[in-house]
């Protein structure tokens, strides 16, 4: 399908109880570590949804009661009529773009903490945390049940106030009162509220008639409802007891908005989940059973998807969290006839990773989300170049591809050089690993929109020296060389290496990456890094039928991944492969057949048979152009930047954030740059 016109069943407006969206691109509600700790930054963010022509925009869950506190984490607060006029900031840049509004009214249960209110912990029966924290919940009587539905009536009266056009019951992965209630795995009460399914449903229920009669003449409402707990039949199933609640409560809400539980398979990473519309086989009966409008999600970025989804009735909104923050113009971009712009999630979970660490969300593929309101960053508009002409580039990988195309963008005359023989740098390498290759988008975007543009010039094989870019007469210099794994064990466990005895076979990802294979196992992968690089090679290795021990300093394979709620299936699958798993031990000396290895707590050293070492330790940036142009000493350039790995190894975002600010900072003034460090949202000192 190509042209707008294929895609016109998409813009087609569609009512929601008493509220009309103007088209099916539905912001689904997501986390984003802003919240009512930076409600400006957040009110920023979801206007810039709306006017990329998403016709819903949500907020991530908010949180109705002291009794449910997210603490250290910053979601949405709507706990008295203080926290109105913050919530009122978000619906009105939303409406001021001309999307309607929706708020997710959220109560945590035993999902909550409550380490900021120390409130007593609430749960359909006596339960435990899920977490280390040795804390439980009790079982809440009736006196608590009345009090919550009041709680949540009057957070739905708090939300109209607050101008939200589509008020949430939320009964889905598996962090909420009502999703714990419907859940047998929760839920184990004798009375009317636990046993049957009808029973279980009761509470849910009793919220939307609540939530109905509070602002149903006025705002639609919606129910967020995990329809599969992915736990086949030790879970709830969607042809079963799903089923069975839209059945019970099909016409109550005015919009079904249907996924999967928990978080991680909703979620789910395009390493253990490559398919988009992965969700559909499991949503696909919610319109045979409600005529209420339904909206579903599963990292849909295809607009010839989308169409499927809605032509064939199983979907009537186009629901997206990650694809909304990868292109926040998605919608606009399918609607001007411009698919090819569209900047495709990769779903590598970093935009997740930030909600867990309780900062502003970041995105791989968009680098200026989260940026809306600090830096004034737009996605779509960057400002015109100043007095300079021309730039060179050199290095291809996301920090370079990024920096050259934000340039390129600017107006500036781009050269960009790099020495491999094709373009994607630490991207190209990365994404040919087992699982990974969606990542690759992150370089396919940018090639393709530097191929069109007529004022870049791609040169590859092209290794410059200092005295070629000094040739090429191009004053302003952006080295983007990335960095190289080390080979002599230096890192968090060994700041003076490792002691290596010749003969030995030590490989590093990157020769893993290059292709080298070792004839014989076992190959044992060092992982003293603990990000993700270290399970995937193990994977990557395992996969191809090689004899893996896997070796780290850490007591779980890839500890990194808990923030993108990837690990419990990193090392699940590591398991499965056969990969042996040796935790808490650093590495301490390599021998051609063994290497030695020492407890992290106990220090007992023993030996452990292999053939090769794969090290994943460190990286040592590639600085030697950088070096060897700023020791010139009658130098022609005027700007000369080190950027993305080769400042900082970090994350692939952050190579692409770096490239994205070097570009957007260039020409202009140093006191303006600095000052956005120091731009936030100050808690007021009010005492009320
Ligand atoms: P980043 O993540 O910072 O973008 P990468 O490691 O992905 O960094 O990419 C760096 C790229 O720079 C590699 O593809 C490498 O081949 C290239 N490169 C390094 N030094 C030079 C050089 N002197 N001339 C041209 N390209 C270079
Ligand atoms: Fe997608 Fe990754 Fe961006 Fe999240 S961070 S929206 S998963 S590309």
């Amino acid at each position: 399908m190509s042209g707008a016109d294929g895609y016109s069943v998409l813009f087609e407006p569609v009512q929601i109880g008493p509220v009309t969206a103007r088209n099916r691109f539905y912001q689904v509600p997501h986390c984003n570590g802003l919240g009512h700790l930076r409600p400006q930054a957040e009110a920023a963010m979801r206007a810039m949804k709306a006017e990329g022509g998403w016709a819903v925009v949500s907020t991530q869950e908010a949180e109705i009661h002291p009794t449910s506190d997210l603490s250290p984490y910053s979601e949405n607060r709507i706990w008295d009529d203080r926290d109105i006029p913050a919530l009122r900031l978000i619906t009105n840049s939303i409406h001021e773009k001309g999307s309607l509004a929706a708020i997710q009214l959220a109560h945590n249960g035993h999902h909550a903490q409550n380490h900021l209110t120390r409130a007593p912990l609430l749960a359909p029966s006596e339960l435990v945390l899920q977490t280390p924290y040795p804390k439980q919940a009790r079982a809440m009587d009736k006196s608590d049940i009345r009090e919550f539905r009041k709680w949540h009536r009057d957070a739905a009266r708090r939300s109209r106030e607050a101008g939200f056009d589509i008020v949430y019951v939320y009964a889905g992965h598996h962090m909420t009162l009502p999703h714990h209630f419907l859940l047998p795995q929760f839920n184990d009460r004798p009375d009317e509220y636990g046993g049957s399914i009808e029973n279980r449903v009761r509470l849910t229920r009793e919220l939307l008639e609540d939530t109905k009669e509070e602002v149903g003449d006025d705002c639609a409402i919606a129910l967020r409802f995990a329809v599969d707990e992915m736990l086949g039949s030790d879970g709830m199933q969607a042809q079963e007891e799903g089923r069975a609640v839209v059945e019970l409560l099909a016409e109550l809400p005015d919009l079904w908005d249907v996924n999967v539980a928990d978080w991680s398979n909703d979620s789910a990473t395009t390493r253990f989940e490559p398919r988009d519309g992965f969700q559909t086989s499991y949503i696909e009966f919610v319109k045979q059973v409600t005529s209420k409008p339904v909206v579903g999600v599963g990292r849909l970025t295809s607009p010839d998807l989308m169409v499927s989804l809605v032509k064939k009735g199983i979907l009537d909104f186009i629901g997206a969290a990650r694809p909304s923050i990868a292109d926040p113009f998605l919608p606009n971009k399918i609607k001007e006839g411009r698919v090819e712009e569209i900047r495709e999630c990769i779903g590598c979970n970093i935009c997740v990773s930030s909600d867990a660490l309780g900062v502003p969300i970041r995105c791989t593929q968009n680098p200026t989300m989260g940026e809306e309101w600090r830096r004034k960053w737009h996605p779509e508009i960057i400002e015109r170049r100043g007095n300079e002409e021309a730039a060179l580039v050199v290095g291809s990988g996301p920090a370079g591809l990024e920096c050259a195309m934000q340039l390129a963008r600017r107006g500036y005359e781009v050269t960009l050089a790099e020495a491999k023989q094709e373009l994607g740098g630490r991207v190209l390498q990365e994404s040919g690993l087992t699982g990974l290759s969606a990542w690759k988008r992150v370089t396919d975007h940018r090639i393709y929109d530097l191929q069109q543009r007529g004022n870049v010039h791609l040169f590859t094989d092209s290794r410059l020296s200092a005295s070629e870019v000094v040739e090429l007469g191009i004053p302003n210099v952006f080295l983007a060389t990335g960095a190289t794994w080390r080979r002599d064990g230096r890192g968090k466990s060994a700041f003076r290496g490792v002691s290596i005895e010749s003969a030995s076979l030590v490989l590093t990802p990157d020769d893993i990456m290059s292709g080298v294979v070792p004839e014989d196992g076992p190959i044992m992968v060092y992982d003293d890094d603990q990000g993700y690089l270290g399970g995937v090679l193990a994977d990557h290795l395992a996969q191809a039928g090689q004899e893996v021990v896997f070796v780290t300093p850490a007591s779980m394979v890839s500890p990194f991944t808990e923030l993108t709620l990837e690990q419990t299936k990193v090392q699940r699958s590591l398991l499965e492969k056969g990969v042996r798993l040796t935790l808490s031990q650093t590495l301490t000396s390599v021998a051609p057949s063994q290497a030695i290895l020492r407890c992290v707590y106990t220090e007992r050293e023993r030996p452990i048979e292999c053939s090769s070492v794969v090290l994943v330790t460190q990286r040592a940036r590639e600085t030697a152009l950088y070096d060897e142009l700023r020791g010139l000493a009658d130098s022609p350039l005027s700007k000369l930047e080190l950027i993305g790995d080769a400042a900082n190894p970090g994350l692939i975002a952050d190579a692409v954030y770096s490239g994205h600010m070097a570009a957007r900072n260039f020409e202009r003034d140093a006191g303006d740059i600095d000052r956005e460090f120091f731009r936030r949202e100050i808690v007021s000192l009010e005492t009320k």
